[in-house]
């Protein structure tokens, strides 16, 4: 009891992450039911192997008359020494064989359901992370979520075999050898145990050392993995601002430190390792001092102290392991509880309770006095009402920082309003769930991420399952069939991460056919033009003109000639609608539109007669 308190208090988190798993562990229990009997059955063995030897010693290697306890040796009495010693070595390979095949069984047992547990929780996890809002996303670091991801899960799987499994075996063999030597000798037993407090004093202190460095030294290997990623992300920025060895010094300072840090958790552990040794020396000779004087009186017998001093070698094993491996199992709790936290990360955007499937929409959207806010402190859309007809196109322009991105972030529901709310046919976007309402809204942003797979594939995310017949019609919708068929593979081409093997306006191709593909009554284009040379841009604005046709379409551009055809323009500063109607109209109005369309087009002209 003493022994599984000191175990406890040392690893203090552990039981919150048991519990946390424990409805995916549960489903395991079979197969771990199974490995728990064979560790049963192991730690029964175990505790019979050094018997034969017993025996031996007792029953035929010395004379008679010594004062024998244990009814076995009285029940062999007759027997012929010869036969009492080949079945006692054949116990022997008996009982080490039985031994070697439940450890097997309990180990591999424990092994595959740590792997579907862990398999479980990873899955969880990732779908957790998938649907985490957008708010959190923006502020945490993908290096460190994919870290969570693999590293930490494949750690907890790790200790639980590795660490775990034998600190539970080795456990309950302590518990039945303090039991066997109690029984056989108690006085013996006593000084064998007198040492307990002692170890659990030096465990519970040195373990909680161990525990506190490595969780450092846990946040800071997130927290290199995350500038990593972002620095390989962002490579091409890195060497073009020739940052690599600002950030390569960096780097070495945290992979310095983590290194110290990891130096000083193996530190500690290795004198925990020698501290528990010397103290089990200590024991075993004091159980020997003591135990040749009982053997001398004749109150135990040579075969007993072989016992005993046997036990007591593997006995402090468990002491042995705890300390080698809490370290390792430190780290994992550690580890754990970086998954449970992100686990325990609700999503600000969500299904509201009652939130039903949304109905095909006619496209009518309407925002009434939205307000929003990234930070409470800095308000960026402040009480915005506007609406949109089925059909219609609505341009939203403005200065950059206005606010236009964040307006369509919250018709996509990637974070709900402060104030106000915005209704798609009548019905606030709240009441619908958020898989059906973003089913039915497609988007082409400014630079289109395309995933590593084909062009098939790229294009079918718009609509999973769709057939090769719909995309390619998408495709041609999109401009893009012609110079997707001149590709090596034609559709089956696989693209480079980011989708950097196509030019800009060809991705901006495929990301059109991806929306298209959707058959959304609603359309979103964030400045899809931008960044693309008068060719591509004249062949992406076509695509997104057959794209929009007959739907409500909300376009943010910062060139005003790519919209001014629109039913409807808005022009946003400082989160306010400043203005709003037709081309026409603002330019009677001669407000900021009117300057910001001269200036474009003056620069557009002296542009146009420089270059003639
Ligand atoms: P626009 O699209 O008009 O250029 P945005 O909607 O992108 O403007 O940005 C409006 C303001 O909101 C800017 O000041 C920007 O810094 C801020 N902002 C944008 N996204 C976030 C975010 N995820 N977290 C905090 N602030 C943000």
């Amino acid at each position: 009891m003493a022994k599984r308190k000191s175990f406890r208090s040392s690893l203090p988190s552990l039981k919150p992450i048991a519990q946390r798993f424990w409805p995916h562990i549960r489903k395991q229990s079979r197969l771990l039911t199974g490995a728990f009997f064979a560790l049963l059955a192991e730690t029964g063995l175990r505790l019979l192997e050094p018997w034969p030897l017993k025996l031996m010693f007792d029953r035929v290697i010395l004379p008679a008359g010594f004062n024998i306890h244990g009814h076995n040796i009285e029940a062999l009495a007759n027997v012929s020494p010869i036969l009492v010693l080949t079945i006692l070595s054949a116990a022997l390979i008996v009982i080490a064989t039985g031994r070697g095949a439940a450890a097997y069984l309990s180990t591999v047992g424990m092994a595959v359901a740590a792997t579907h547990v862990m398999a479980d929780i990873r899955g969880q996890l990732y779908n957790h992370i998938q649907a985490l809002s957008l708010s959190f996303h923006s502020q945490a670091k993908s290096g460190d979520l994919i870290t969570r991801v693999t590293y930490d899960i494949e750690r907890l799987r790790e200790v639980t075999v590795v660490a775990a499994l034998p600190l539970v075996t080795h456990f309950l063999t302590l518990i039945g050898m303090v039991g066997v030597m109690f029984w056989l000798n108690w006085e013996l037993a006593l000084i064998a145990i007198a040492i307990l407090p002692l170890f659990i004093f030096t465990t519970t202190t040195m373990s909680k050392k161990i525990h506190k460095v490595a969780r450092t030294q846990r946040q800071r290997e997130g927290a290199m993995a995350a500038s990593a990623a972002e620095a390989i992300g962002a490579i091409k920025v890195v060497q073009a601002l020739s940052l690599q060895d600002f950030l390569g010094q960096t780097f070495a300072k945290n992979n310095r430190k983590s290194l110290k840090e990891s130096a000083e958790t193996q530190r500690l552990r290795a004198g925990q390792e020698r501290l528990v040794e010397s103290l089990v020396v200590i024991v075993q000779a004091l159980v020997l001092w003591r135990g040749v004087q009982l053997v001398l009186a004749g109150n135990a017998t040579p075969g007993d102290l072989l016992v005993f001093l046997t036990y007591l070698k593997v006995a402090f094993k468990p002491m042995r392991q705890l300390a080698k491996y809490t370290g390792q199992i430190a780290k994992a709790i550690a580890s754990g509880e970086r998954v449970i936290a992100l686990l325990d990360t609700v999503p600000d955007v969500r299904d509201l309770k009652g939130a039903r499937s949304a109905p095909a929409f006619r496209g009518d959207v309407h925002c009434q006095g939205v307000t929003f806010a990234y930070d409470p402190a800095k308000g960026i859309l402040r009480n915005l009402t506007f609406a949109a007809k089925p059909g219609e196109q609505v341009a939203i322009v403005g200065p950059s920082g206005g606010g236009k991105s964040t307006l369509i972030s919250l018709l996509l529901r990637f974070y709900d309003p402060i104030e106000g709310g915005v209704q798609i046919d009548g019905h606030d976007l709240r009441a619908y769930t958020l898989a059906s309402l973003r089913q039915q809204i497609s988007i082409v942003l400014q630079d289109s991420v395309l995933f590593a797979t084909s062009v098939r594939d790229n294009i079918a995310y718009g609509a999973l399952g769709a057939s090769d017949a719909e995309v390619e019609a998408a495709a041609r919708l999109a401009n893009a069939h012609d110079f997707i068929m001149e590709l090596p593979q034609g559709y089956d081409t696989i693209l480079g991460e980011r989708g950097a093997t196509l030019s800009g306006g060809q991705r901006q191709r495929v990301a059109i056919a991806r929306a298209a593909i959707r058959k959304a009554p609603i359309i979103i284009l964030d400045e899809p033009t931008s960044g693309l040379d008068s060719t591509s841009a004249a062949l992406v604005s076509d695509a997104l003109n057959r794209l929009t046709q007959g739907k409500t379409s909300f376009w943010i551009s910062h060139h005003l000639s790519t919209v001014q055809h629109a039913d409807q323009i808005l022009y946003i500063e400082q989160g306010r609608i400043l203005e709003r109607g037709t081309h026409d109209q603002l330019m009677v109005e001669a407000g900021r539109y009117a300057q910001m369309y001269h200036l474009q087009s003056g620069r557009y002209l002296s542009e146009k007669s420089y270059a003639n």
